[in-house]
């Protein structure tokens, strides 16, 4: 009779009936391998807070830590802008840092080439601010009819929804500063 009781308490349905989760939202939902299950959470050695980097909501995350390297990525409670939730995209954060497909070097495809190929950052950086001068200088204008203007119609910017508000007033202040007029923000949030 032990032995039937056994199997019967191994059935959750069975647990929920008889026992104190008449719901099935505790106890009587949970197998042994569950309860063998340690969450990463329970084992990380620090918790860092920080903010999703996927939109401009910008959701507070609680990115737990073991041996230096990032194991989980929750909502954190404590943010007055997401109070602990977080989206699809910003649950699967971790993926960002994580991914063995990440991408971690500067790609370039020089005109007409069909492969992309790998440039050292400081060249890459040197490139940009030549193309940045040379569009520049091209699309200066001093004056539009009588009036004097002084801009760059070379020059265009289009932010995207994962800058930061700190982020979108340096590149505000960079491009007025070169003399572009035409600076914008794709994120209507
Ligand atoms: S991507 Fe999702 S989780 Fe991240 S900030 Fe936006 S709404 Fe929040």
């Amino acid at each position: 009779m032990a032995g039937v009781k056994t199997w019967l308490d191994s059935w959750p349905v069975f647990r929920q009936l008889t026992g104190p989760d008449p719901l099935g939202r505790g106890h009587a939902a949970r197998s042994k391998r569950t309860e063998a299950v340690t969450s990463r959470t329970a084992t990380a050695d620090r918790v860092v807070k920080s903010i999703c980097p996927y939109c401009a909501v910008g959701c507070g995350q609680r990115v737990f830590v073991k041996d230096e390297q990032i194991v989980q990525i929750e909502g954190d409670p404590d943010s007055p802008v997401s109070r602990g939730r977080l989206c699809p995209k910003g649950s699967a954060s971790k993926q960002l840092v994580t991914s063995p497909t990440r991408v971690t070097t500067v790609k370039y495809r020089r005109p007409h080439g069909t492969e992309w190929e790998d440039l050292p950052l400081d060249t890459a950086m040197e490139m940009i601010a030549d193309r940045v001068l040379a569009a520049r200088e091209k699309g200066w204008q001093e004056f539009d009819g009588d009036q004097r203007v002084n801009r760059t119609m070379g020059l265009a910017s289009l932010g995207g929804a994962t800058l930061d508000n700190e982020e979108n007033y340096l590149m505000k202040k960079l491009y007025s500063a070169m003399g572009a007029i035409q600076i914008e923000n794709q994120a209507r949030i």
